[in-house]
């Protein structure tokens, strides 16, 4: 689903005097090889135990095909369900996999998987939407306990997923052989994101097509909210570097070039939000600093989960993580669309906490009065039917939440379902 680097890293790539400042050229080892002065670097996250982010560049390593053995061990893996809300097709499949940890030690692992899926569910809108996810943890036995370059550099260990600190010579930066998670990861069904945890205490992680974190540390699952805002939700980074931002408006909704009077008078971008309190503190608006630049670039709030580590999602954040939801997972699930399914019609949609969805049928284009998720065909009123049929019956199904305000995103929110009822089936 995601690139090793994701695209506002990508962006920020073409503009690298900043990584540049942050990760001096002779910081960075270079590793021997045949393309000398042209080795291929890329910009990671690091983060700080205080919840501050910066980025730094570090070696692109060399992914060499999986050899015949990883496979073997990768097959033996067994994969548990931690948490299961429904067919991984309705839901947001998160998969973790563990790097050093033995098969005397799967109970520390499950628990520190259990613990860092309590500090995402924490976090709105993870919260009030958890039954929207599945989870599911690979079970990777390593030979040896612990992970390599800890608790400092030189130390190394045989283990599954080659996992190190100090990767690109920067501690708390915890990488993974990004092709054998992968690898893992693919044995759990549909994984939308992969989370690769280490067995140690030491605080680090990264971002990546698996965001990494240390299983034994309390606040390292803060990396992982951050590392969805990204994959799931395609949120830009709201942190910032010394240095005017020089491109154009960025894609992404929650970094705009434009501040707050331009923004309400040309309905751009959060301007919905402009001055309502938002769940991070403070109120909405457009506040100088984002995207690794300091001035020229405006984000929607003083201190995100996008800025810093430990802080909830601002407003525009949170309505682009519900709509991401909702585009993975669906509204809701039928098993007979566009057929009939007996003599009763029937939607399952997703149940998030405190916001109930909404279901509205219709009978030929006429709005029915039924309450619930189920109807039976041979209930509906005569006077309602226009001719002698075919009949086209549908159930709108809808988050009413006004968490979502967005009409292009509420669309993600909605969804009509039909069926054809034939006249003698009534
Ligand atoms: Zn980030």
């Amino acid at each position: 689903m995601r690139r090793v680097l994701h695209p506002a890293l990508a962006a920020a790539l073409t503009a690298c005097s900043l990584a540049l400042a942050l990760a001096p050229a002779q910081a960075v080892p270079r590793p021997a090889g045949p393309s000398g002065p042209g080795i291929r670097t890329e910009q990671r996250e690091v983060f700080a135990p205080d919840g501050a982010i910066r980025t730094v560049r570090v070696p692109r390593p060399a992914q060499a095909a999986p050899d015949a053995r990883s496979r073997a061990t990768a097959a033996a893996a067994v994969v548990e369900p931690v948490e299961v809300n429904g067919p991984s097709g309705s839901k947001v499949d998160l998969v973790f996999v563990g790097d050093g940890y033995t098969s005397a030690q799967l109970d520390t692992y499950r628990s520190h998987v259990r613990s860092k899926v309590a500090e995402l569910f924490a976090v709105e809108p993870f919260k009030s939407y958890r039954t929207m996810f599945n989870i599911w943890q690979v079970n990777v036995v390593s030979r040896e306990s612990g992970v390599d370059d800890d608790p400092t550099p030189g130390v190394r260990r045989d283990t599954a997923l080659d996992m190190n600190y100090y990767c690109g010579g920067t501690a708390r930066l915890l990488c993974v052989n990004e092709a054998k998670a992968a690898q893992y990861a693919a044995q759990a069904p549909q994984a939308d994101q992969v989370v690769a945890l280490a067995n140690s205490s030491t605080y680090g992680g990264a971002g990546g097509t698996a965001a990494t974190a240390a299983g034994g540390n309390a606040q390292a699952g803060q990396i992982v909210v951050h590392e969805l805002g990204h994959s799931l939700g395609g949120l830009a980074d709201e942190y910032d570097s010394p240095g005017r931002y020089q491109g154009s408006e960025p894609p992404e909704p929650n970094v705009s070039v434009y501040p707050q009077a331009t923004m309400a008078a040309y309905r751009l971008k959060w301007y919905r939000w402009l001055g309502q309190p938002t769940p991070d503190g403070g109120t909405v608006g457009t506040y100088e600093g984002a995207k690794y630049a300091a001035q020229g670039i405006y984000r929607p709030s003083q201190n995100s989960i996008m800025r810093t580590l430990g802080r909830e999602y601002n407003a525009p954040g949170r309505e682009a993580m519900i709509a991401a939801f909702y585009r993975k997972a669906g509204v809701a699930a039928v098993s007979t669309e566009g057929r009939v399914g007996g003599r009763v019609l029937q939607v399952v949609p997703q149940r998030p906490d405190g916001s109930r969805l909404s279901v509205t049928w219709q009978v030929d284009g006429r709005p029915y009065a039924h309450e619930g998720e189920r109807l039976d065909v041979s209930s509906i009123p005569a006077a309602l039917l226009a001719g002698a049929g075919p009949h086209r019956v549908t159930a709108t199904v809808s988050d009413p939440t006004p968490w979502v305000r967005d009409p292009a995103l509420r669309a993600a929110l909605r969804h009509t379902f039909a069926w054809q009822v034939a006249p003698g089936e009534r």
